[in-house]
């Protein structure tokens, strides 16, 4: 990283320091000497015919007020002071300058307009804070950000892009610049003033314009400068960094604590600031967008910040109630889910699986036995002499039975094996891992439970049976068969018991399947 010193050089080698006119570096020159007489000014100003009638034109406008009209330089110098010319010339000299060169970023024109609004904000603040001399303060103000113009023409894209990174914001923009050019734009502003022989009245505000606080000088009148010359910055900031408000609370927070400025002291230059830089750009020929006034682009601001706060916890609260009702409606969606699954999976009348899901189910039980190799055992169960039941006892009474062998049933099978209602008075039974042996047993269980149990309904006691046909799926010595023909096997068993007497379990054999087909 260069030396700041160094990063002058490089913009003095780089020829972006703006040219001054002829006239304003010789006033510069002559201003500074006590033996110039006012003679040898208009002398220098009336050589240049353009910026005469110029002068004479601001001086002649309400921009001064005065209250006779003012016919030659001689009478504009004689009443307006060395001071002023001078700065009139310089501000004509200035503003007027030809266009440099340089990136897409700077707005050159926006340039010239935000440091006149800051040279007329200076020269208002001027009036209400002290009788110093404003137009020093005009010029100083007019020049104080003349460095961004140099650095802008002598880095262009670079600093172009740090323009745009600083984003409004000048202390960002002075480490900006400071981080990746080495130098700041008080710096160079400063020493370009100097490189124009300005007198320190005019390069001192000019470095400490972002912090007054740094000035140590003894100076008292050199002081009251140094500080109109900031609040005169932020004031232009307030009116054209696009965040008004960020400028506004230091502004007013300053003023107080530099020069005690009262609420009303200070509402009364922003209440003008707009109007006042409108009119003095006329008169320098400068054509300007202008600004809201400063309490209206408050205002706005202020309302846009709280249209969006409004707007942001508005929107916050919203989402959050959607998002409530979302996670409320998906639980009840999902509860009503599982029970329309449920009840679609579930036989009315017993309350136990149906015979689609028993399908489902055995076809799963029977891919995973092929898949682990283990056993698989199908039980078929089917009431004996229900029909014979029903014209007895009654229809009702036979429901009770199918409800209450359902309930009883599934309480003495495991939890991973399946009981559903096959159909009519028949129910089936899938026991995983089971071998046909062991399937048998169970079989011979629930055939005994329900042989025993006493249906109690209505006062009345019944007793049924069950038979059972139990068909297996196994590994070993078995070929593996397709769902039909297990439940067919199944079948088969039970028409067997059947035959066989009724209330007994039957393990299918082929000699049974054989015997019943050949029936
Ligand atoms: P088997 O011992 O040979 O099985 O004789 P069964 O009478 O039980 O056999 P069948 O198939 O001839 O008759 C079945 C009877 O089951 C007919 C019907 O009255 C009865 N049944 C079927 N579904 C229901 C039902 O939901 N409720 C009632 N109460 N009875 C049913
Ligand atoms: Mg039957
Ligand atoms: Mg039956």
């Amino acid at each position: 990283m260069p030396t700041k010193e160094e990063v002058l050089q490089q913009v003095i080698d780089s020829g972006s320091l703006p040219t001054l006119s002829t006239v304003a570096s010789k006033l510069i020159n002559i201003t500074g000497k006590e033996e110039t007489t006012i003679y040898d000014i208009t002398k220098l100003i009336s050589q240049d015919v353009s910026l005469s009638t110029k002068i004479l034109k601001v001086v002649n406008s309400s921009f001064y007020n005065f209250p006779n009209e003012v016919g030659t330089i001689q009478q504009a110098v004689a009443i307006l002071g060395t001071n002023a010319v001078r700065s009139l010339v310089l501000s004509f000299s200035f503003l007027n300058m030809e266009r440099p060169k340089h990136g897409k970023g700077f707005d050159y024109e926006r340039f010239w307009e935000e440091s006149l609004a800051a040279a007329v904000s200076s020269k208002l603040i001027m009036a209400k804070v002290s009788d110093g001399d404003p137009e020093e303060v005009f010029t100083v103000s007019l020049l104080q950000n003349l460095g961004k113009l140099i650095l802008a023409c002598a880095f262009r894209e670079t600093y172009d892009k740090l323009l745009q990174e600083a984003a409004g914001s000048e202390k960002k923009l002075l480490e900006l610049e400071e981080e990746h050019l080495g130098a700041n734009h008080a710096y160079i502003g400063c020493e370009a003033a100097k490189q124009w022989h300005f007198p320190d009245t005019l390069t001192v505000p000019i470095f400490y314009h972002h912090n007054p606080d740094n000035y140590q000088g003894t100076d008292s009148e050199m002081l009251t400068e140094v500080r109109v010359v900031h609040l005169a910055a932020l004031l232009a900031n307030i009116m054209y960094s696009g965040k008004p408000i960020d400028y506004h609370g230091p502004f007013r927070e300053r003023a107080q604590k530099m020069f005690g400025l009262e609420a009303e002291g200070i509402d009364d230059i922003l209440e003008k600031a707009n109007t006042e830089v409108a009119q003095a750009a006329k008169y320098f020929g400068l054509k300007i967008g202008g600004t809201a006034s400063i309490p209206e682009l408050l205002q706005g601001a202020n309302i846009e910040l709280s249209l969006l706060n409004m707007s942001y916890e508005q929107m916050n609260r919203e989402l959050v109630q959607a998002k409530m009702q979302l996670e409320n409606l998906t639980s009840e969606l999902e509860e009503k889910n599982s029970y329309l699954e449920e009840i679609a999976n579930l036989d009315g009348l017993t309350e136990i699986y149906n015979h689609r899901f028993f399908q489902e189910f055995l076809d799963k039980e029977i891919s995973r036995s092929i898949r682990r190799e283990t056993e698989l055992s199908l039980v078929l169960a089917d009431i004996d002499s229900f029909k014979k039941f029903n014209d007895f006892h009654g229809h009702q009474a036979g429901d009770y039975v199918l409800k209450e062998v359902a309930s009883l049933c599934t309480g003495l099978i495991r939890e991973y094996d399946l009981m559903a209602r096959y159909g009519g008075e028949e129910f089936v039974f899938v026991l995983p891992e089971t071998t046909q042996d062991e399937a048998v047993i169970v079989a011979e269980k629930i055939r005994a439970a329900v042989e025993q149990h006493a249906f109690s309904f209505d006062e009345d006691e019944y007793r049924v049976t069950i038979s059972f046909g139990v068909a297996s799926f196994e590994q070993d010595g078995k070929p593996m068969m397709k769902k039909s023909e297990l439940i067919e096997q199944a079948d088969k068993a039970l028409y067997s018991a059947k035959k066989k007497g009724r209330n007994r379990v039957e393990p299918f054999v082929e000699k049974t399947g054989w015997f019943s087909k050949s029936k």
